[in-house]
Order: C-alpha cells, then sequence, then structure tokens
C-alpha cells in the first residue's frame, strides 16, 4: 500500500524551516497538488522515498544520472578521493583531465571555466558576451531557462512558469530592461529583431534543444538563422545545454544540429550529480576571463576535487563506451513509442517529444513548438497522469513544463512497468473525460 505518512510528517517540518519546504521551488510538487516523497536512497533506475517507497526514476535529478543513480565506478572514485581533502582552493591536475575530456566531447570548448551551478555558468557567459562587445542587450527566449541570475530570470519557463511568476520580486527593472525576449522557434521576429536592434545585441542566449517548457526541438532553420544573426551582427552565440549537453548527442545540441556556437555552458552530466557546472567556447572570447583578461569571474569551490571526481569519472566511462548515447536514446525511443500507442489506445490525445534522452509528453493535440503552446496544455490531464504514476512507482517531472530523462541504468522491464502504469493512467483519463 503506498503511502507518503513519514514524507508528509518531514515535510510540515522542513517548511518552518525552508521556503516551501524546499531548496528549489518544482522540489515542492505545488503545481501537481501532492506531497513531494523524501528521499533516502537512490540506485541505478530507482529512487527510494522515506515510506520505503520505490520508484523507477525518470527525473534523475533533473538530468544529470546519465549512468543510473550510484553508478560503482563513481562511487569508488569519490570515495578513493575523499581522504584526500574535500577542497583546496588551488589548482589540482584533476581540472585540466576534465577540460580534456569536455574538449573531445565538444571542440568549440577550446577554453573554459568550471563554477558550481548552470547559473553561475550562464550568468558569466553573457557577461563575458558583453564584455567583448561592449554591448548591454541579451536576447533570450520565452520559456527557455537560464538559471537565475537577474538578467535571465525574464520569461524563463519551468518554476515560474508552473508558478505563474512571469518576472521574479527582486529583480531591478533596468536589468531586465536589457533582456530582449521572443518567442521559442520564431526565425521572423528573430530577423526582424537583428534588423531593428542588431548593434545593440551582445549574444543571443538559447537552449538548443529547449527542456524547460518541456521538450521542445528547434525547428529546422531556427538555430542556423540564429548564428547567421549573430555572426552578421558581431553578437555572441550562446548555446545552453546545461541540460541537452551529453542528452542530444555525445557532443550535445551542437553536434546534434552541426551549428558552431562561440560559448557554450554545460552542467548536470558534467558533474556526475556533484554541484559542477563549466562555460567556455572560442579561446579568442575565453581569454579576456580574468585573470588572463579583465572580464571578472571568480570562485572559492570552482574546480572543488570532489566534482572533478565524480565529473571526471562519468565522462571517462561516457568517453570509453560511446555507444552508451545509442543505447540510452534507444531506450528513451521504446518508452517513448509505448506512451504514445497506450494514449492512442485509450483515446487520449497526446504529444510525445524527445531529442536522445530526453522527452515530455505533453497533453496537447498539437505538437508544442513555442510556450505558449506549452501553456495550453490540458494541465489537469497532465495532473492525474502524474499522480497515478508516482502512486504506482513511476516517478516522472512533476510538472508538464519539464523534461524527463532515460539512463543507462534502465532495463527493458523496467520499461515495460512504465508502459503498463502508463496504460492504466491513460484509460483512467479516457473514463473521467466520458463522465
Ligand atoms: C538546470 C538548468 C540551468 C540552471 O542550472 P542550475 O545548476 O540549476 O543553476 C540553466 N540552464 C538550463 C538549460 C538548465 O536546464
Amino acid at each position: 500500500m503506498w503511502t507518503l505518512d513519514k514524507s508528509k510528517q518531514a515535510f510540515t517540518e522542513a517548511k518552518q524551516y525552508m521556503p516551501g519546504g524546499v531548496n528549489s521551488p518544482v522540489r515542492s510538487y505545488r503545481s501537481v497538488g501532492s506531497t513531494p516523497p523524501f528521499i533516502s536512497a537512490a540506485s541505478g533506475s530507482r529512487i527510494y522515498d522515506i515510506d520505503n517507497n520505490e520508484y523507477i526514476d525518470y527525473v534523475l535529478s533533473w538530468g544529470p544520472m546519465i549512468l543510473g543513480h550510484a553508478h560503482p565506478e563513481v562511487v569508488a572514485a569519490l570515495q578513493e578521493a575523499i581522504p584526500r581533502g574535500t577542497s583546496y582552493g588551488a589548482p589540482t591536475l584533476l581540472e585540466t583531465e576534465v577540460a580534456k575530456k569536455i574538449q573531445a566531447f565538444m571542440p568549440s570548448m577550446e577554453m573554459m571555466r568550471m563554477v558550481n551551478s548552470g547559473t553561475e555558468a550562464t550568468m558569466s557567459a553573457i557577461r563575458v558576451a558583453r564584455g567583448v562587445t561592449g554591448r548591454d542587450g541579451i536576447v533570450k527566449f520565452i520559456g527557455c531557462y537560464h538559471g537565475h541570475s537577474d538578467s535571465l530570470l525574464v520569461k524563463a519557463g519551468s518554476g515560474l512558469a508552473t508558478f505563474g511568476v512571469p518576472d521574479s520580486p527582486g529583480v531591478p527593472q533596468g536589468v531586465a530592461a536589457n533582456t530582449i525576449t521572443i518567442p521559442y522557434n520564431d526565425i521572423e521576429r528573430v530577423r526582424a529583431l537583428f534588423k531593428e536592434k542588431g548593434h545593440d545585441i551582445a549574444g543571443v542566449i538559447v537552449e538548443p534543444v529547449a527542456g524547460n517548457m518541456g521538450c521542445v526541438p528547434p525547428l529546422p532553420g531556427f538555430l542556423e538563422c540564429l548564428r547567421e544573426e549573430t555572426r552578421n551582427a558581431g553578437a555572441l552565440l550562446i548555446f545552453d545545454e546545461v541540460m541537452c549537453g551529453f542528452r542530444a548527442s555525445s557532443g550535445g545540441a551542437q553536434k546534434y544540429y552541426h551549428i558552431d556556437p562561440d560559448l557554450t555552458c554545460l552542467g548536470k552530466i558534467v558533474g556526475g550529480g556533484m554541484p559542477m557546472a563549466v562555460f567556455g567556447g572560442k579561446a579568442e572570447y575565453m581569454s579576456q576571463v580574468a585573470p588572463s583578461g579583465p572580464i571578472y569571474q571568480a570562485g572559492t569551490l570552482s574546480g572543488n576535487p570532489l566534482a572533478m571526481t565524480a565529473g571526471l569519472a562519468t565522462l571517462s566511462i561516457l568517453q570509453r563506451n560511446p555507444t552508451v548515447f545509442k543505447q540510452v536514446e534507444a531506450a528513451t525511443d521504446m518508452l517513448c513509442e509505448g506512451l504514445l500507442d497506450a494514449a492512442h489506445a485509450a483515446g487520449v490525445p497526446v504529444q510525445v517529444q524527445h531529442v536522445g534522452s530526453m522527452f515530455t509528453l505533453f497533453f496537447s493535440e498539437v505538437p508544442v513548438t513555442n510556450f505558449e503552446e506549452a501553456n495550453a496544455c490540458n494541465m489537469e490531464q497532465f495532473k492525474q497522469f502524474f499522480r497515478y504514476n508516482l502512486s504506482h512507482g513511476i516517478y516522472y517531472a512533476p510538472s508538464q513544463f519539464e523534461s524527463n530523462f532515460m539512463s543507462l541504468s534502465h532495463r527493458e522491464s523496467d520499461i515495460k512497468t512504465t508502459l503498463q502504469i502508463a496504460k492504466e493512467a491513460f484509460c483512467a483519463i479516457a473514463q473521467q473525460k466520458n463522465m
């Protein structure tokens, strides 16, 4: 019998100490009207809560755990590293090793800097774009999330969309005014914007596969248009691959779509589940970062030896077994096809959108290509589907505006179980609809 009794108790207590009882908003399950399971452990494709419930996990810490939880090789590397100390604030051999691995996957990363979160990576990347161009304007796309720094917390999808907060209080008007937002995939608007303001634009930041309004791939020509317009205007193209790096393909979306960005942000997978992210790109721009150049950026815990160890172990496994990406993608395809079939059979209109090992099931009759269309989904049906799954041991992201993920440790039997539960959930939704 599935209950969340202990989690409910823990949530009540946590709320006294942390806003909403959590350290990141979407974890609170507010949009699905449920109590979040408090997690006690995770292993492979499974995650366990404090009420001893077991779930097949498609959140995977919001993306990082591509190898599955607690991969033995990553755990062993960490155990071996801990006795040597947890932080030095000084250079280590590990950082160069990690940089070499990243560059092997993503040749556009000619030079890079390690930071502690995706937020820090994107914040720093736009500082570089502004610093090297001497311009202030940043273009972002509605529904793309690039972390929570002031300049980028404008029309920012996922957690914000879920809570219906368009802009956060506390972001100065003057800062937000330099961020121009236009709809994702809207080539005409991009062209018009650059015609009008091209010489004021420092850079365009984009999720080349959007994941924070649910999984929304770029339409043909969209990324090419961004590359062309930024190049002509002397602006920088920043790919925020914090989510889609190592997910869209081994070399991220830039390899998958054959686009060469000026700067790239990585996070999530790159730290193997530890707090770590990276920004980097053309040496011409990155060499202007302090101390080799005037654009300031720093971090006490940046390049932390434990984060580097987990990242290095993860990237080494991925590099050694290049078929991992194909395997994880094949498992994603299998699950997505099955979900679509099950929804069709029950007569529930859905779109199952996926790229590489990212996927979202949208309760929509038409494909979702931008935030407005994501927002038009049937949120009641999403909520019902989510709750049925959670109570039957399937752990999806608790919002229609999120991507789900596959790992190397998900077995065919996991997928079959998942599809069986999905079938039941769709039937329950169809019954409700016909009542
Ligand atoms: C998760 C994410 C971020 C923010 O990363 P944090 O580590 O949560 O700060 C930025 N951009 C994208 C595309 C993300 O998915």
